[in-house]
């Protein structure tokens, strides 16, 4: 059912040190008879999956996409060893079962967060395929890790019309890569280090569409508890309209451990910040194709009738 998690099993497998704490939830919208989201949050992985199609088909596409995720043996461990090249390789699997339960007349976007270590550092593996978002408020600050994949980006990113405009415009809704249906399909992904305190946010346009990022950025920067948080956003999202389904992931990160191996409870310094900057996208990509990891994994069903895993 796509109104509940994939899995809400706790996190076992991994170091002590980061601790994750995290809220969810999901709403029809005021509008609308469906509620096309799909979501999973279970440590390590949190994503929002938005499914377009009619007759149920964007919810068959959004559930077998966040099921495919639930299929990943690091969902059932918890371990942080998930690669960007590993997550491609599910997506490309879920792409093609959606495909084949659809005849590629339904898709769905997919955006959210990995948690994963390197060299014993934490990292936010942020991915995104589509027009759902994945926020970071890190440092006071909140910012959009993710870039829409959609025709009013492509417009504000060739200078055609402001960013403001681009909520209003009449064709917002149009994205220009999707799994399940199109010729885009690969994913974008950013790596960025966990520091002490960061709250990851990750939604379906439904939240983004009703309120302005400053709104979002008081009610994450004022509620603590990321239940309470999540709750609020989607009610404020209600308030404005709920023209849309909306779905909402809060992720806050504690006790994260610094270069030296100790937990800190305070801020990092911004000297610290500078020395692990995000990798820009290119290089991460690189990272991702160079890999020819292989996964041994099931294969996800195709059916769209089938039931939750
Ligand atoms: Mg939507």
């Amino acid at each position: 059912m796509n109104s509940q998690p994939a899995s809400i099993s706790p996190a076992a497998g991994h170091e002590p040190g980061l601790s994750l704490s995290y809220g969810y939830g999901t709403d029809r919208g005021l509008r609308r008879e469906l509620n096309e989201d799909s979501f999973i949050a279970s440590d390590p992985v949190f994503a929002v999956a938005d499914g377009m199609g009619g007759h149920e088909a964007g919810e068959i596409a959004s559930g077998m996409c966040v099921r495919a995720l639930a299929a990943m043996p690091q969902v059932a461990t918890g371990e942080r060893n998930v690669t960007a090249a590993v997550l491609q390789q599910y997506l490309v699997r879920a792409d093609s079962s959606i495909r084949q339960a659809t005849g590629a007349r339904a898709g769905t976007t997919l955006a959210g967060a990995v948690v994963v270590e390197q060299m014993g550092m934490p990292y936010w593996l942020v991915m995104n395929i589509g027009d759902s978002r994945t926020y970071l408020l890190s440092q006071g600050e909140l910012v959009q890790v993710s870039v829409d994949h959609s025709e009013v980006q492509e417009l504000v990113d060739a200078g055609e019309i402001r960013p403001e405009e681009a909520a209003v415009h009449p064709r917002r809704h149009v994205v220009t890569r999707a799994l399940g249906t199109g010729d885009e399909t690969e994913a974008d992904y950013w790596l960025l280090p966990v520091q002490e305190g960061d709250r990851i946010l990750v939604c379906s346009d439904g939240l983004n569409a009703e309120l302005t990022d400053e709104h979002m950025f008081r009610i994450l920067s004022t509620v603590l508890d990321p239940q309470e948080a999540v709750d609020a956003l989607i009610q404020a999202a209600l308030r404005n309209g709920g023209r849309d389904n909306v779905t909402v992931i809060v992720v806050d990160a504690r006790n994260v451990m610094n270069d030296g191996g100790i937990a800190t409870t305070a801020p990092r310094t911004a000297a610290d910040a500078e020395e692990e900057t995000t990798l820009p996208r290119a290089q991460v990509a690189d990272v991702h194709r160079s890999s020819s990891d292989s996964s041994s994994d099931d294969e996800e069903s195709g059916e769209p009738g089938d039931g939750s895993r």
